[in-house]
């Protein structure tokens, strides 16, 4: 937990009682500092109110006393519409910050590697935070994907916090200021809490706020918006940007540096795929400007072990490999997992997004076989009609088992059983982590089953 001793003497409100609004409040009463906490949801209240904390309600507080609002970045503080508390602290002139600001205020003398973009952020953080740990780093990985801001150890000179930031912990940032930035991609996303893709552009943007000499930018730079936040950045004076792929080129498995040097990584299992080449890029270029070794780096790609439900390697049954893509709620990010492989068994389905399947027929004919589940079954076995064969299977567990057969009949060389549904879980699980924990134990439950991957 990180020491807010330097907080002690103000006062703070805290907005929001989920992960990081505990782990704020916890750190607060740990050092001390006088606080007071609400959250619209009466069974977080009392969570919170049972650790000890003092829950009242924000509105009639005297805000002239409160030193800053402590909100949780799901919490709208412009648009589409500021939460009544924001609007007031805003009124009053208290500013609004998020976890990782206080966390910037107790630990100045740390290196910090903040991640962010549209896609791939998790996975590059979690990758950079691996290969800094991987070279005897004190390392610290959080923010926006695993553990809140408050809750990571406190480091000093010689440590690092990897940050994965999101645009709405971005706008709340004051005095945090990422020693290397790395802003992978910007593609439409959350413009209703933005306005529009330049709003979004802009939160994004702030992720190079307070960069300057002695700092990198790393900018992946294959979107229009994103270019043009690599070109604005070379207004900074004395700040070392690295363009991707310009100044370090990705292919599936290989990174290109600006000399012709490669590092080869084809045999990470955990990162198939372009878009993970993108990753590895990034992670690359912000581990050798912290002074990691081109060969450490390269060994701990390696033996990187992935996050789960990201192309999660789970299980083998007679040379076929399941993949858990559970994550991949959108049409947009199961193209990026049926690019990755051959040979495809296919389940798919679940609550549908617009647009359906419709955007994956270019990668049809990578897929042997489509098993669909879900309320989505019906309007994607309309859209697959005459162009692939497809099954109705009702539920995962079914349609795992059919796909397994199929494999099993079939048995192609690399050919994989791939759960990339394509849709949101709501219609029959809690969250895409609750399917792709269910799909995990299945696949592993199968008669002969080989587990493989994390956790295995
Ligand atoms: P985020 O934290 O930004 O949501 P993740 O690392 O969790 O990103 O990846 C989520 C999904 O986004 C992956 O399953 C993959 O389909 C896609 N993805 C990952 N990296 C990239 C990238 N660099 N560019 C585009 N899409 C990506």
């Amino acid at each position: 937990m990180i020491d807010l001793a330097p907080l002690r003497g103000s006062k703070l409100a805290v907005l929001g009682l989920a992960r990081s609004g505990l782990a704020t409040t916890r750190a607060l009463a740990a050092a001390g500092v006088d606080c007071v906490a609400w959250d619209d949801d009466a069974a977080r209240r009392a969570t919170a109110e049972a650790e000890g904390t003092r829950v009242a309600p924000l509105l009639s507080q005297d805000w002239s006393r409160l030193s800053c609002l402590v909100i949780s970045p799901g919490i709208p503080t412009t648009l589409p519409k500021p939460h009544p508390v924001a609007a007031a602290a805003r009124a009053s002139g208290v500013p609004i910050v998020c976890d990782v600001e206080l966390l910037a205020v107790a630990c100045p003398r740390a290196r910090y590697v903040a991640v962010t973009g549209t896609n791939g952020k998790s996975t590059t953080t979690a990758l950079i935070g691996h290969i800094l740990a991987a070279a005897g780093r004190r390392v610290e990985v959080g923010g926006n994907i695993g553990r809140g801001a408050l809750d990571l150890a406190p480091l000093a000179e010689d440590g690092v916090y990897v940050l994965e930031l999101s645009s709405y912990q971005l706008e709340l940032l004051r005095s945090f200021h990422a020693n290397v930035a790395i802003w992978l991609n910007l593609t439409p996303d959350h413009l209703d809490r933005h306005g529009d893709m330049a709003g979004y552009a802009r939160a994004k943007f702030h992720v190079f706020d307070r960069q300057g000499p002695g700092d990198l930018a790393i900018v992946g730079v294959d979107d229009e918006p994103s270019r043009r936040a690599f070109d604005s950045l070379a207004t900074k004076p004395g700040l070392r940007r690295i363009a991707i792929p310009t100044d370090l080129a990705f292919e599936t498995g290989r990174l290109i540096e600006a000399d012709g040097n490669v590092i080869d990584f084809s045999a990470a299992k955990a990162l198939p795929g372009i878009h993970n080449a993108q990753n590895a890029a990034a992670a690359f270029a912000a581990c050798h400007a912290l002074g990691v070794s081109r060969e450490t780096i390269r060994a701990a790609i390696l033996s990187f072990p992935g996050l789960p439900h990201r192309q999660e390697r789970v299980a083998e049954v007679a040379g076929t490999v399941f993949v858990n893509d559970s994550k991949a709620t959108n049409a947009d990010a199961t193209a990026r997992a049926l690019s990755s492989y051959p040979t495809i068994y296919w389940i798919a389905g679940g609550q549908a997004k617009e647009g359906g399947v419709e955007p994956l027929a270019p990668l049809f004919g990578r897929i042997r076989h489509a098993f669909l589940v879900g309320e989505a079954s019906e309007l994607f076995a309309h859209q697959l009609e005459g162009r692939l064969p497809y099954t109705r299977c009702g539920d995962l567990e079914r349609a795992l088992d059919a796909a397994n057969a199929m494999a099993a009949r079939e048995r192609v060389d690399g050919a994989v059983v791939l759960l990339s549904p394509a849709c949101a879980s709501w219609d029959q699980w809690k969250s895409y982590e609750h399917r792709g924990d269910a799909f995990r134990a299945m696949a592993r439950a199968l008669p002969g089953a080989r587990p493989i991957g994390r956790a295995a």
